[in-house]
Formats: structure tokens, C-alpha cells, sequence
């Protein structure tokens, strides 16, 4: 299928694992060109490699940036100008969930989690934007959570962080359509990635498998397709909405979370 991709240039940022790598692969097999960041070299070489060896090494940038630094995220947009002279996608994915309720965060804990939802995505779109404004089919998609709507106590922060960012993507959609830059969010519910794994390690009762554990949660949160996503069914929406197909759609979401959001 032709997703109109080829020959543009993404940037993923968090693409050496989970949800972001997985989009990485899925923009490489549609025929662009990726860059992908995360802060960890060794990880994030571990995946260039990965996707070198399929896809060869002409179409793929890995560059280590930490999305909450803008001087290093400033060197990530002149690796890609260097390499690509262009960037028509941008995927703002990097982070992780805070999980506390409201008598466990103090302030620190508070600011952090604000921190790095708001900032993964201002400094890149901040950073980006003079290339995306040159594009011809230019996109922002913002990872996010069905928590951003339907919040849980036990992730307080990540919860009233998530929903500030709906609204930050909505307002962006707004401001950059004239522009020509589409800004749309996905909305992801219980989707299998890195996050999980160092999740059961954490806090997996011994003798429970992986499999099992994560099939308890699903079922605890009453999924009505009762399991976890892969990386890829995310991925795919992600792609869908970064990609000309989705040409009229902006200010938007797209829900992957097997049913999980109850309201209409
Ligand atoms: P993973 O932990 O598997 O991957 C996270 C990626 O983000 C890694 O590449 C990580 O690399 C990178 N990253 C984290 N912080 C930064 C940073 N400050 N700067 C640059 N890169 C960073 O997680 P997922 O794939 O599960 O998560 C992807 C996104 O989806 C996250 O925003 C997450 O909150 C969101 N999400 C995931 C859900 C799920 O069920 N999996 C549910 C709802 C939302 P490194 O650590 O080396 O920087």
C-alpha cells in the first residue's frame, strides 16, 4: 500500500525502543527517510543497527538527544538538516508514566512529570518547525494517553500532564494549519513496549509470567478486546495519521486502546 511517504523525512524522537521504534520501522518499510533519538547511546545504536540491516544505512539517522535539553535537541534538527535537508514528520513519542497519587508526588515530582510531557513536545515542535514549515505534506503527532481523558489517581501527574497536552496539540493544530502543519494525537491505552517489561520486573509477583501478568492487568482494566496492543498496532495509527492519507485530518486523535475509553 502507498502511504505517500516515500522519500520524506521523519524524526521519532524516543524511536530506539517500544512504540517509537516500532514507528521508525514502519516509516522505513512506507519508504521515508527516519531520524531517531533517545538519550541511552548503547540502546539507541542497538536499534540504527537493527533497522540498518533491514533497511540499509542511507535512510536512517540515530542521534543520541535528550528531548528535554533544546541545545541538544537544536544539534538533532542540524544532523537532520545535514543528512536529509529536510524533515516533513515529526513524532514526538519520547517519555514514560510517573505512577503516584496525589499524597505521593511532591512538587518535584510534580514539576518533573509537567516538565517532560509539555517540553518533549514544545522544544522539538519549537526546533522543527522552520523545516516543517518548508514541507509540502508536513505532520506532528503527538503520543499520548487515553489517561489524558479518562485519568487514573494512581497516575496523577502523568494523568493532568496527558490531558494539558490534548490541549496543546489542539491549540498547535489551530495555529499551524494556515501553515499547512497537520497536528493530530494517539491515544494509547495497554500497548506491550519497554515501559511494561521494566514494569513486571518491578513489581511482578515470582512465578508469574510475563504473559500472565500483563493478561491480568488487561482483564483488571476490563479491556473489551482483552489484551495489550503491540508496539505495531500502535505504530500503524501513528503512521496513518503522520502520512498524506490523513491529509484532512488535524487537530484530532485516533483511540488504540481496544475499546478501553467507555465514552461516546
Ligand atoms: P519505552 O520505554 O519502550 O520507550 C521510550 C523511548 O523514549 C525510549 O527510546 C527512550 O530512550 C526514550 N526517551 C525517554 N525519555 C526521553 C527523553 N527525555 N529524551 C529522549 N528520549 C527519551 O516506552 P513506550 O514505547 O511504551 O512509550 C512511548 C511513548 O508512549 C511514551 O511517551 C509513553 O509515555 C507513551 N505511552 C505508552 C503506553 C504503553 O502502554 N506502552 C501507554 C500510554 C502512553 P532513552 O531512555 O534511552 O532516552
Amino acid at each position: 500500500m502507498d502511504f505517500g511517504l516515500t522519500g520524506r523525512v521523519a524524526v521519532v524522537t524516543g524511536g530506539s525502543a517500544g512504540i517509537g521504534l516500532a514507528t521508525a520501522e514502519m516509516l522505513l518499510e512506507a519508504g521515508a527517510s527516519v531520524a531517531i533519538c533517545a538519550r541511552q547511546e548503547a540502546r539507541l545504536e542497538t536499534a540504527r543497527a537493527g533497522l540498518a540491516a533491514r533497511f540499509g544505512e542511507v535512510r536512517i539517522l540515530a542521534q543520541a538527544c535528550d528531548v528535554l535539553d533544546p541545545v541538544e535537541v537544536g544539534a538533532l534538527r542540524d544532523a537532520v538538516r545535514d543528512r536529509f535537508g529536510a524533515a516533513d514528520i515529526l513524532i514526538n513519542n519520547a517519555g514514560q508514566a510517573h505512577i503516584g497519587n496525589f499524597a505521593e508526588l511532591d512538587d518535584q515530582a510534580w514539576r518533573d512529570e509537567l516538565d517532560l510531557k509539555f517540553f518533549s513536545i514544545i522544544h522539538p515542535v519549537r526546533t522543527f518547525l522552520p523545516m516543517l514549515e518548508t514541507s509540502r505534506a508536513a505532520a506532528i503527532v503527538c503520543i499520548n494517553a487515553l489517561v489524558a481523558q479518562r485519568p487514573h489517581p494512581h497516575m496523577v501527574a502523568t494523568s493532568a500532564a496527558r490531558a494539558g497536552i490534548l490541549n496543546l496539540a489542539k491549540s498547535l493544530s489551530i495555529d499551524l494549519g494556515p501553515k499547512g502543519i497537520r497536528v493530530n494525537s494517539v491515544l494509547l491505552g495497554l500497548i506491550e513496549s519497554g515501559q511494561w517489561d521494566r514494569r513486571y520486573a518491578a513489581r511482578a509477583p515470582a512465578g508469574v509470567s510475563r504473559e500472565d501478568w500483563l493478561q491480568g492487568i488487561s482483564e483488571d482494566r476490563g479491556v473489551p478486546l482483552g489484551r495489550f496492543g503491540t508496539a505495531r498496532e500502535a505504530a500503524a495509527a501513528i503512521l496513518f495519521l503522520a502520512s498524506p492519507l490523513a491529509s484532512y485530518v488535524t487537530g484530532s486523535y485516533i483511540d488504540v486502546t481496544g475499546g478501553m475509553a467507555r465514552h461516546v
